[in-house]
């Protein structure tokens, strides 16, 4: 088939790349088999579990250069176990991310806290000890505002209806402990957790 110089450079991404050697007469099948399995074809696999929620969906982790030397073992995919009875080789979007809490996150994430005033459009950025200072200040403030000794019935409650707390699924079991210990201190009733775990 005759190529003009127009065909050819809209076929500059990198299927049409690929399209335009295969004009050329290149077989690139074997190129395209090989790139489909590269990531993993060498790697091992370990079974896991993914770490987000009480569902418990089981996980293969691919780890590339174990047991040899001169190498690291290195994380390069992890993907829905198709043998678990649970998930059947699924995973949700969250689940499916799991590559970056492995990775140690968005790069692109916030690395400081930011604040926007109330009415304000723009953001500004705070110090830790700024931070800290203002959220002891809101809680202390709220928590004297809203708690209560007893209900209408006269029945001692001790609570503040002010705020309320959620926890995450990456806690451990312990910093979840003294989360709800210091808040509960607080006479906080709405405590939630996303994952129920
Ligand atoms: S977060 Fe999603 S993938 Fe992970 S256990 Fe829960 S449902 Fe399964």
């Amino acid at each position: 088939m005759p190529l003009s110089r127009r065909d050819f450079l809209k076929l500059s991404g990198a299927t049409g790349a690929a399209a335009a050697w295969g004009t050329f007469g290149f077989d690139l099948q074997p190129a395209y088999a090989q790139a489909a399995n590269l990531k993993t074809s060498r790697a091992t696999e370990v079974r896991s579990v993914c770490p987000y929620c009480a569902v418990g969906c089981s996980m293969i982790a691919y780890v590339t250069g174990q047991g040899g030397n001169n190498t690291k073992p290195t994380l390069v995919h992890i993907e829905g176990d198709p043998d678990s009875p649970i998930n059947e080789g699924t995973l949700c979007p969250k689940g499916a991310s799991t590559m970056q809490l492995a990775l140690g996150g968005n790069l692109e994430r916030a690395t400081a806290p930011q604040y926007r005033a109330p009415g304000s459009d723009e953001w500004r950025q705070l110090s830790w000890d700024e931070t800290l200072d203002r959220l002891a200040r809101l809680v202390k403030d709220t928590r004297d505002e809203t708690f209560t000794e007893t209900d209408d019935d006269g029945n001692t409650v001790n609570r503040q209806t002010g705020f309320a707390f959620t926890g995450g699924a990456t806690q451990s079991n312990e910093e979840g402990q003294v989360a709800v210990k210091v808040i509960r201190s607080l006479g906080t009733v709405y405590i939630e957790q996303q994952a129920r775990v």
